[in-house]
């Protein structure tokens, strides 16, 4: 059994002293010999973070990343800005992120593609909305967007979250996510061979304290990306620990 990750994606939430104390109560409590753990806060609190998470074996990484290495590009990010910072992984391709800021599968390929570049682990997000699951059409979703979003090469983690579970409290089931975990990987052979077998696959959507032992024992879930839960100290290590024993 390979060593399970868990992320926790912080979106836009987070001042210093929210940041600071989360990050507090999770020190000493996160082990080198538990999952792995990276927490994605908001760019702003990403270089103060750093030194923080520096001495412990949480990991840092951002919710995204801009394809270029520098250039005129106002508000943006590059992907080299982050490993200056110490920062190891990024989102790419959160619904928030398509739904917001109409990125398609192309830019989330090109900003894969820059990211490991630059040396850094893109989590690459996937998922379908209710409508696309309700009329039967989630698997073609999908499959369009492994083959649109993961770049030649790719060698990085896919993170499977239905947009219908995102924030709402509604978790997909274990049957959904198993069948739904099949489906990734053949897929994922399809497009890579024998790469395709090794592309570790996270569940996000809802995960919490309550389900998160459920979730990370289905087969194949390597782990999960954590919004809500991973702003409360104690639902999020609850959910590593969760992972630990999975
Ligand atoms: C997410 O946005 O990546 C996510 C999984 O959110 P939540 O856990 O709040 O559903």
């Amino acid at each position: 059994m390979s060593r399970q990750i868990i992320v926790g994606n912080w979106k836009m939430n987070g001042t210093t002293r929210d940041s600071q104390a989360l990050v507090q109560a999770l020190l000493g409590k996160v082990t080198a010999d538990g999952p792995e753990v990276v927490i994605c806060p908001p760019f702003t609190q990403l270089g103060l973070l750093a030194s923080t998470v520096e001495p412990s074996p949480i990991g840092l990484g951002a919710q995204d990343c801009h394809k270029e290495v520098s250039g005129a590009h106002t508000g943006d990010i590059s992907p080299a800005m982050l490993t200056d910072l110490g920062v190891s992984h990024v989102i790419l391709g959160h619904s928030e992120r398509r739904q917001e800021h109409g990125e398609l599968d192309e830019t989330v390929r090109e900003k894969a593609v820059a990211a490991a570049k630059a040396g850094l682990t893109p989590i690459v997000c996937v998922g379908e909305t209710e409508d696309q699951r309700e009329s039967g059409d989630h698997f073609d979703t999908l499959g369009w967007q492994i083959k649109g979003s993961l770049p030649d090469g790719f060698s990085g983690i896919l993170a499977y979250e239905p947009i219908w579970a995102i924030g709402t409290g509604r978790a997909a089931t274990t049957e959904e996510i198993a069948e739904t975990m099949t489906f990734l990987r053949e897929e994922l052979i399809r497009q890579f061979a024998e790469a395709g077998k090794t592309i570790k696959i996270l569940y996000g959507g809802s995960v919490n304290d309550k389900n998160a032992a459920s979730i990370l024992s289905i087969a194949d879930v390597a782990g999960a990306l954590v919004g809500g839960a991973s702003l409360k100290a104690e639902a999020f290590l609850s959910i590593i620990s969760a992972a630990s024993a999975a």
